[in-house]
């Protein structure tokens, strides 16, 4: 369908409500009825009737609460970010994650695009119905002049390619109207629903004078885009959560500005395991005083690349979060600088996301957490094409068991639909500790990695 790219930046509520076809309720995490039940297919079966019905296309179907919601901070909101690998079944993921929802979270996506084909530059967003929020990153965190320690020099193929990237000023030179409308212009192009301001890292040497200059570009950014949505996007080390100076200078700006809608991403100390939580206390303190702070100004604030320490978040203030299948889209986080010799080489780890440890967890200890008489098997869309009961991981399929973890965030985040998500929350750590030690009183406790270490630390927080 041809569209003018600006089009899709104008909330279409209204629109689509009168095409809206509601189905409920439906079996799946999240779900609390069983009168129906979705077929591998994709159709759906009434079990007490036998009917068989093919749910609407979802070009017309709204599955998820509306975008003026969304923006409003009024439902929590999971952004599924395209990885670079396994990130072909995102068409699928999205629906399967609104029936699992009950369409009480704002299920959008996140296209990276940085390293995202010319195609997928300008289709992968299409593919999603406009009462989503769909994101276009154009990942300036990493340009060339700014000071981030990840910082990218691309090479001349590649730069030709993401122009507005290698051409990114340094964030104290003076503002480039030329520049910012180039940045704004690839994000609609890309079928962004909703715009991210040109800037990137805040440096913090200095941060009163990083915050000024980051401020600057917010405000160029938001003269050429007056009435769209657009997020201040910023990104900083774990620094300014944990330093009080700091993290008072970014509490001061989102307090007094103007702006409601905040993408803000911080760069964790090193974080192990893979595919962990982040656990370090200050790092996580400094998050829930942003949090409580956004909630309390009535700020929209987003936290790009959080995994489910942005869940944690979601219930502590913050409307959402975004992550991804791969390790790099659940954290953004320093990394170990592994040499490259054999020694170093461990065979890919087959791994699962078990909600109910809230917990990322190795093939085996999955099949021993399934000994434990109150363990129940997932039963979503993508479970069922996963070999969960075999006693080996042979046809096993990562981009299925990644779907799994996407669809099982958003089905924890539409717990946070309550009037007291915190609470929500705290029993949903609470069950997981508990089955943690059900777990440890059996045969084989759950151990190393397996073992989660943030239930604690996430009580402590929610409480
Ligand atoms: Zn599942």
């Amino acid at each position: 369908m041809a569209r003018n790219p600006t089009d899709r930046l104008v909330p279409m509520d209204g629109d689509l409500a009168s095409t809206q076809q509601h189905i409920e309720p439906q079996t799946g995490p999240g779900s609390d009825q069983s009168r129906t039940e979705i077929l591998e297919d994709g159709r759906i079966v009434n079990l007490e009737t036998g009917e068989v019905t093919t749910p609407p296309d979802e070009s017309v179907r709204t599955g998820g609460p509306s975008l003026s919601k969304q923006l409003d901070g009024d439902v929590p909101v999971v952004l599924f970010v395209r990885g670079a690998r396994l990130s072909q079944h995102f068409a699928d993921t999205l629906p399967a994650a609104d029936r699992a929802t009950r369409g009480q979270v704002g299920i959008g996506a996140v296209l990276p695009l940085l390293n995202a084909g010319l195609d997928a530059r300008t289709q992968f967003l299409r593919q999603f119905t406009t009462n989503r929020l769909l994101l276009a990153d154009p990942e300036l965190f990493r340009a060339e002049r700014s000071q981030c320690p990840d910082a990218k020099t691309l090479g001349p193929r590649a730069g030709r390619r993401s122009p507005w990237f290698v051409n990114a000023p340094a964030q104290d030179s003076p503002t480039d109207p030329a520049w910012v409308t180039e940045v704004l212009r690839v994000q609609r192009n890309a079928g962004a629903t909703a715009l991210v301001s040109a800037t990137g890292w805040v440096d913090n040497a200095a941060p009163q004078r990083a915050m000024q200059h980051a401020m600057r570009w917010v405000s160029a950014s938001r003269s050429q885009a007056p009435d769209e949505p657009m997020f201040v996007n910023l990104t900083f080390d774990h620094v300014w959560l944990t330093n009080p100076t700091l993290r008072n200078v970014l509490l001061h700006e989102l307090v007094e500005s103007s702006e409601s809608l905040w993408y803000l991403r911080f760069r964790w100390p090193l974080t192990a395991p893979r595919f962990g939580q982040l656990v370090d206390p200050k790092v996580l303190d400094g998050y829930k005083e942003l949090c409580s702070t956004a909630a309390l100004e009535g700020k929209n604030l987003i936290l790009p690349n959080s995994g489910l320490t942005g869940w944690v978040m979601s219930a502590i203030g913050a409307t959402g979060f975004s992550t991804g299948i791969g390790w790099s889209e659940q954290a953004y986080a320093d990394q170990p600088r592994f040499g490259s010799t054999r020694q170093n080489w461990r065979p890919p780890r087959v791994r699962y996301f078990e909600s109910s440890v809230l917990h990322t967890v190795e093939h085996a200890a999955h099949l021993t957490m399934m000994g434990e008489p109150s363990y129940a098997l997932c039963s979503c869309d993508f479970c069922r094409r996963l070999p969960l009961s075999a006693p080996t991981s042979a046809g096993w399929n990562k981009e299925v068991a990644g779907q799994h973890y996407l669809i099982a965030t958003a089905a924890l985040s539409s717990v946070l639909a309550s009037r007291r998500p915190r609470l929500a929350a705290q029993r949903m750590v609470n069950d997981a500790r508990t089955m943690v030690q059900k777990i440890a009183s059996g045969p084989t406790p759950l151990a190393g990695d397996n073992l989660p270490k943030h239930l604690d630390r996430w009580l402590a927080l929610l409480r």
